[in-house]
């Protein structure tokens, strides 16, 4: 059994796995990750909707992560990693980790889908899983 590392993050079920955030039913702006209410200065809608984002995307950017990060990030079996800006389209980009990348062959514009993959396995909870991008079939 795999929970994810942040309540509300992503859920996987028979479509695969999506990332969940928010849509403003008055001016549509989506929001990753959940957001509280509207930040459209033009929007007075009270109310976000939960919102299944897609699942594949574009590589916008990238940065390679050359050092552990310091405690609260935890990963089994730590390595350089290189981290994505993902254009998921529907005028969201969200951050994510990239998976399964050559780090010295990350090519800008290439066409990504979402994975979950596990960080690392806790006692208490068992693999923690956290949403990664690979590049898509
Ligand atoms: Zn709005």
């Amino acid at each position: 059994m795999a929970v994810p590392v942040a309540e509300g993050l992503f859920e996987t079920g028979d479509g695969g796995s999506h990332l969940i955030g928010s849509r403003c039913a008055g001016c549509g702006t989506v929001y990753f990750p959940q957001a509280p209410g509207c930040r459209n200065p033009a929007c007075d809608h009270p109310a976000l909707e939960r919102a299944l984002l897609p699942a594949t995307g574009t590589l916008l950017s990238y940065t390679i992560q050359r050092y552990q990060p310091p405690a609260l990030f935890r990963i089994d079996d730590w390595a350089p990693y290189a981290i994505g800006l993902v254009d998921l389209g529907e005028g969201v980009e969200v951050m994510g980790m990239l998976s399964g990348f050559d780090l010295d062959a990350i090519v800008i514009g290439t066409p990504v889908r979402l994975v979950t993959n596990a960080l690392y396995t806790d006692t208490a909870r068992g693999a923690v899983e956290t949403y990664m991008f690979e590049i898509a079939a």
